[in-house]
């Protein structure tokens, strides 16, 4: 029977998919991400062929030498920035990711942010709670609307274009774009305006929404040039990864009173701040939640069971990624 390693506890809905096929589970019994050296002995311990893994595991060569039977590395998330595609490839080791199932989940969660900064929500609850309030007054925590602003969502695929959905249809929102590959179809059903240069978005933009994949070619994209391009009141938001922001610069830029306010649910050092970030009144901080649905993470359960049963049955995984 195939035997199957799953990296942490997970919701249980592709696990039994995995079971009903007689496959024989292990699942790390550590309520946490496992160690190199654990994550190592226990794959070097069993013949795997398959591994359901996490985006907080480092997928790399001394993995897959650790564990040569292992067919398919099945990633619980959409990004895979956590594996080494290149060596996959060379190696013949399938990878897979969980596309679509979080669009949903995530765009709402990057609207939830736009609204939880441009309303100014947490410094209302912190004051609230404070015991602050002493009655209504005319110009006490003001925010701004939404309705005719514009957005700017750097990386229009899946989630990207979800974003834009809700604020265009939900808010009247205008939304202008960057994206190595123009996106017509966004540009058909929401009037999106495509810019050939991050900086035009930036410079544009009362609300901007980051939404690319982490790569070499996204990593600090936004730094503290690009940082002070950026409208003195805008809103930045990011749900993409965290290298993709130079935190420290955004720190800095906080500080000099630059950028109404930022929400951030991931970040460059995960699950390290970076100094100073968490001081800052204008500044939501979320653990790298906009995923963590019931929905999505049930359905994120089951795509992984699914790629690694269509692999380890002789086919083709459902959702492969692969080097470029
Ligand atoms: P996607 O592949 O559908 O969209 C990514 C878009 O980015 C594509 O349109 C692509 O052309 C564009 N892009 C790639 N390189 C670029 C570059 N250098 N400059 C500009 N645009 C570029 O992916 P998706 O499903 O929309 O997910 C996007 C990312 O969101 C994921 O890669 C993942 O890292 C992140 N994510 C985070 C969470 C979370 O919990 N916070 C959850 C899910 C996904």
């Amino acid at each position: 029977m195939p035997k199957i390693f799953v990296t942490r506890k997970i919701p249980t809905k592709g696990i039994d998919l995995l079971k009903a096929q007689g496959y024989d589970i292990d699942i790390s019994g550590k309520d946490g991400v496992l160690t190199r050296e654990e994550f190592l002995k226990v794959l070097k311990s069993e013949k795997y062929d398959a591994v359901l893994c996490l985006l907080t595991d480092k997928i790399d060569r001394e993995v897959f030498e650790a564990t040569p039977n292992t067919k398919i590395f099945a990633n619980y998330a959409v990004g895979f920035d956590n594996i080494d595609l290149v060596e996959a490839k060379k190696r013949g080791i399938v990878i897979s990711n969980t596309p679509e199932v979080l669009t949903d989940a995530v765009a709402e969660f990057a609207m939830t942010l736009i609204l939880t900064v441009a309303k100014r929500v947490i410094e209302a609850d912190t004051f609230t709670k404070a015991g602050k309030y002493e009655g209504w007054a005319p110009e006490l925590l003001l925010g701004n609307e939404l309705k005719g602003k514009t957005l700017g969502v750097v990386g229009t695929g899946r989630i990207g274009s979800r974003v834009i959905h809700h604020a265009v249809r939900g808010f009247d929102m205008n939304v202008i774009y960057y994206d190595v590959a123009e996106n017509k179809q966004i540009e058909k059903d929401y009037g999106a305006v495509y810019m050939d240069k991050v900086d035009d978005v930036l410079k544009n933009a009362d609300v901007v929404s980051i939404h690319v994949p982490l790569l070499d070619s996204t990593r600090h994209l936004i730094n503290k040039e690009k940082l002070m391009l950026m409208k003195k009141k805008a809103v930045l938001i990011n749900t993409s990864r965290g290298p993709v922001i130079d935190e420290k610069a955004l720190v800095e830029v906080l500080k000099s009173g630059h950028l109404r306010g930022v929400g951030l649910d991931v970040f460059e050092f995960e699950p390290k701040l970076a100094e100073g970030l968490k001081d800052l009144p204008n500044v939501v901080l979320t653990p790298h939640i906009a995923s963590a649905t019931e929905e999505a993470r049930d359905a994120m359960s089951e795509i992984a069971a699914k790629n690694i049963i269509a692999v380890l049955s002789g086919g083709e995984a459902l959702n492969p990624v692969e080097a470029k």
